[in-house]
Order: C-alpha cells, then structure tokens, then sequence
C-alpha cells in the first residue's frame, strides 16, 4: 500500500516515517548537530547535490525530515519546511517572497505578530502591505498592484472567526501571477487543506493543534510545488529558523493523535458555542459551526469540521471580559490555541495589545470579545465553569 494514498488517519501515524535499521517504531531522535562522511567523496557528493543524505542539522536532520513528509501528506503537499516557531514559517515567506518595492495584500485580522513584522520590520526594507478585509473578493482585486508579490490569508483567522474563500482568492491572484499562502494554524491539516483549493503555500505554527500539548514552540511550511520549496528552503536554512531534532519528534509525537483530540474538543466546542449564544450576559458568539455565523455555509464548503475555536462578546464589554476572565478556574487564562486544554483570553488586553485601538476594532477585535480554545475536558465541567464565571460577570 501507498501509505501517501492512504486515509487521513493512517497518514497521520504513518507518513513520513522510515525504516530504521534496528526497526524503531518510532522516528529516533537524531540529536546530533552534524553528519560525519564516509569518505571526501561522500561528502563532496551530498555538497554537490548528487546523493541524499545529511550534512548539517541547520541544513536538514533525519528526524526533523520525518516530520516534514508527514504534515506535507497531511497538506496534500510536495513537502515540508519546519522551523523553529510558527513565526519563524512566517519570516521565512515574507523573506522568500518579497523584497524592496513589493508589495503584499494580507487579511487585516491576521494573527498579531504577522503583521507587527510586516508593519514593523519589512517596512524597513521597503516592503509595503494591505491589510484588507480578505473576505470580501473584490476588496481584494481592488488592492492588487503591479508589485504585489503575496497574497497571504488566515482563514478562519484570529480572534475574530472571519472566514476568506481560499479558492476566490487564488481564482483573482492566478489571474495576476501572484502566489498565495495560507496560515491554517486554526484548522489544521485535519479539517482543511489550502493546496487542495489551489494555495501555493501553507503554513502553521505547530505550537497549536498540530503538536496540541501545549509544551513545544514549533512552524512548518508545505508547498505545493518542488519549485516552491526550493525557492523556499534556502531561505530558511540561509537564515537559521530550523527545528530542533528534539521539537521535531515531541511534534511528531503530538501530530499522531491530531484527528482524535480535535473530534472530541469540536465536540466540545459546538455545545459550548450554542450554550453561549443562549446566555443573557452574551451579546453574540462567532463560531463557524453556528447557523448565525455570517459565512456558515463557506466554513461548510472549504472546511471538513467548525474547530475548537470560540469568540464571544460579553454585554458589559472590557470590565464584563476581565471578570469572566478572573473567575474562570478550569480553562486557563493564557494565550495560545489547540491543546488538549481548554484556554481562555482577551485580545484586546493581550494577543492583539500591539495594534492600536481604531486598527483594532476596523479588523473587529472589540474591547469585550473573549477567545476561547476548547480543550478535551469533560463538557459539563467547561460548562459549569463557565456557568459560575458569568453568575460573577
Ligand atoms: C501562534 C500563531 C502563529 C505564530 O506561531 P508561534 O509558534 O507562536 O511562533 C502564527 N499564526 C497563528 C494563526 C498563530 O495562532
């Protein structure tokens, strides 16, 4: 059997894996800066390209390649680039992509830093950008310019659960010659794959669902195209965003139950959400799988599940958001996403604390919306949690 053929599931444990010597079930750790040759004729070889094989664990490393062949079946992909942080995926494809006098168009609510580097640091450069609102089509037909060089989208994108039609986009940036990224950190490779709507590349901070422990920092990038990931790869090996062999197996480790935690925390999330959006201390609640979810059927069309992701705006706005926030004592108060444990936070006061209030509330981060990343607990237990949390509200 193929096994890159195979069902999600199957892939999930075994794509990417390869036969150990001594039959390891799993990939070793390969904790080993570099590679010792056999001969200078070996080692000239591998230099030149001739010969597979490892050199330089900055280059690449047995362990970490396992890792990468397997999120790339997962992605339907050509193969993987992982790095150390889902910010350092990020830095390598603006750095591939862009360059003085170009110009990139990006979802306005995309995650926060991804845009602070972009406003902050490839300004410097002279990379200017658009931050639009990439949901709506003609918006962004409307920003394309002839330097326009990147599309790059998070969908559905964070905090605000606002979706972009990934094959709408890719149907105008074709159109111009321009490639597009996805950032499907919220997703994951189980409920959605970009490349499969004709994304050239993807990418995720596999901080999130994709280790899902919430005990490693880690990114990867899967093209679509070999041509991509050699114009790709270069970028990050040059500049030193690699994985570490140990990230790479505790990730790979993580990866293999990706399928069964997010069934269980989707689960979780639905009943949640619709609990919620019955609470009278609630204004509203965004959440996909929800019918008053403005781009329900879009989530229906380009995604195999709603997430674990909820955002919901308390009636008494900030104050109501910190005392919620304060007497919540099962899911933590801490920022991230997509563990096995539910958290709870407040973007405007945290995650996106850096843009300043007009930026903000125009990419719909308002002052009282709260995030919540459910976990796999118990959902009486979440549900009662959050029942005395909002008696105190
Ligand atoms: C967390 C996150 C990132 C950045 O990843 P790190 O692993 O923290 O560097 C990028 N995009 C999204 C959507 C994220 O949630």
């Amino acid at each position: 059997m193929k096994k890159n053929k195979a069902g999600f599931l199957t892939r999930m444990i075994h794509a990417g894996s390869f036969d150990d010597p001594w039959g390891s079930a799993v990939t070793p750790i390969y904790q080993t800066s570099t590679f010792a040759f056999k001969t200078a004729r070996q080692g000239a070889e591998l230099f030149a390209g001739e010969k597979k094989g490892y050199i330089y664990t900055r280059i690449g490393n047995p362990t970490i390649s396992a890792l990468e062949k397997s999120i790339a079946s997962l992605e339907n992909g050509f193969n993987g680039i992982a790095t150390a942080s889902g910010m350092g995926a990020v830095s390598t494809i603006y750095l591939a992509m862009l360059g003085k006098d170009t110009h990139m168009i990006s979802t306005a609510s995309v995650y926060g830093p991804s845009r602070g580097i972009m406003e902050n640091h490839f300004s410097r450069f002279g990379v200017s950008s658009s931050y639009i609102d990439t949901s709506n089509l003609e918006e962004v037909e409307k920003h394309i310019r002839p330097e326009t060089k990147l599309i790059y989208l998070e969908t559905p994108s964070n905090p605000t659960m606002q979706l972009t039609d990934i094959a709408g986009v890719v149907e105008i940036a074709r159109r111009y010659h321009i490639p597009v990224a996805v950032d499907n950190t919220f997703s994951s490779p189980y409920l959605q794959n970009p490349l499969d709507f004709g994304a050239d590349i993807v990418l995720h901070s596999v901080t999130k669902f994709i280790n899902g422990h919430a005990d490693v920092i880690g990114g990867i990038i899967v093209t679509k195209t070999e041509e991509m990931y050699r114009r790709l790869r270069p970028v990050m090996v040059a500049m030193g965003f690699n994985m570490d062999p140990h990230q790479a197996f505790l990730v790979h480790r993580g990866l293999k139950t990706l399928a069964l935690r997010i069934d269980k925390a989707e689960e979780n999330a639905f009943t949640i959400a619709q609990w919620l959006e019955q609470h009278p201390k609630v204004a509203w609640v965004k959440y996909p799988g929800l019918l008053s979810h403005p781009q329900h059927d879009l989530a229906k069309k380009q995604m195999r599940g709603f997430g674990t992701m909820i955002s919901f705006e308390l009636k008494g706005g900030l104050a109501a958001g910190e005392k919620l926030m304060d007497n919540v004592h099962l899911a933590l108060l801490a920022v991230s996403l997509g563990g096995v444990e539910s958290l709870i936070q407040h973007p405007a006061s945290m995650t996106h604390s850096s843009l300043p209030r007009e930026e903000r509330e125009d990419a719909g981060i308002t002052d009282g919306l709260v995030r919540f990343s459910v976990g796999i607990e118990n959902v009486e237990d979440l549900l009662e949690d959050l029942e005395q949390a909002l008696e105190k509200v």
